[in-house]
């Protein structure tokens, strides 16, 4: 396809940080499989490419660093777009909206931030709920606590490590949906908006590109059936 650079010829690479359920994850057979991922399929289609899965640090991802270094065309990571990450990066058209939300084990009597005074709160490393529970650690008197993944983050609080973790709502309501040893106590409205980014200006083709693809998504019915494929919300 002209115009466009790829990391590897014939192929769209996407950097994503498993696992991120519903977004990317391994199904039974190994397979990585997802919201993004199904919408990465349809850009990757549109330019007559396949798609190649990159799993890496989220760290990587949002300083754009993976990006920059050309380790993949795409980053896909239910990645929230924010005024730090657009500095480093090109963000598409905003995709899903997101709040973050408080996972708690059932029957806890933990309600609002304000339950969780001398108590500890897990975060993924460099993502936003992370942030925003560090944002208001001091004034609710918690502790945070950090975590590479949604999976360490769940057994840490399944196992009294913590007492409440904080990631994007999709994902927990997800996982209560699957496993009733857990609720979501609470959420906040962050107002966030996830959009797929490539590098900063090395890159406008494939940006129009997944912004086509998402804006006919929305318009012809494909979005909503991904979204009903997919969420829990
Ligand atoms: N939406 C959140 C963020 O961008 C979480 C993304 C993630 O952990 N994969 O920080």
């Amino acid at each position: 396809a002209d115009g466009l650079k790829l990391a590897a010829a014939g192929k769209l690479t996407v950097c994503t940080h498993l696992p991120f359920k519903p977004f990317q994850v391994r199904d039974t057979k190994g397979a990585i499989v997802g919201f993004d991922v199904d919408y990465m399929d349809l850009v990757a289609k549109k330019l007559g490419l396949t798609q190649t899965i990159v799993d890496t640090p989220f760290e990587g991802i949002k300083s754009g660093q993976d990006l920059k270094i050309g380790k993949c065309d795409v980053a896909a990571a239910g990645m929230t777009i924010t005024k730090t990450r657009q500095q480093v990066m090109d963000f598409s058209v905003p995709y899903f909206d997101n709040t973050q939300s408080l996972l708690v084990k059932a029957g806890q009597p933990y309600k609002t931030l304000a339950d969780f005074k001398g108590k500890k709160i897990g975060g993924e490393v460099g993502n936003t709920g992370l942030k925003f529970a560090q944002n208001n650690a001091a004034k609710y008197g918690f502790t945070v606590v950090e975590y590479q993944d949604t999976t360490t983050l769940q057994q840490a609080l399944a196992t009294n490590q913590i007492q409440g973790a904080m990631d994007d709502l999709p994902i927990w309501t997800v996982l209560v949906a699957e496993d009733k040893r857990f609720t979501i106590a609470t959420k906040f409205a962050t107002n966030e908006q996830y959009g797929y980014s490539v590098a900063k200006g090395a890159n406008p083709k494939l940006l129009a590109t997944v912004n086509e693809v998402i804006t006919s998504s929305l318009k012809d019915g494909s979005y909503a059936k991904l979204y009903t494929k997919w969420m829990q919300l």
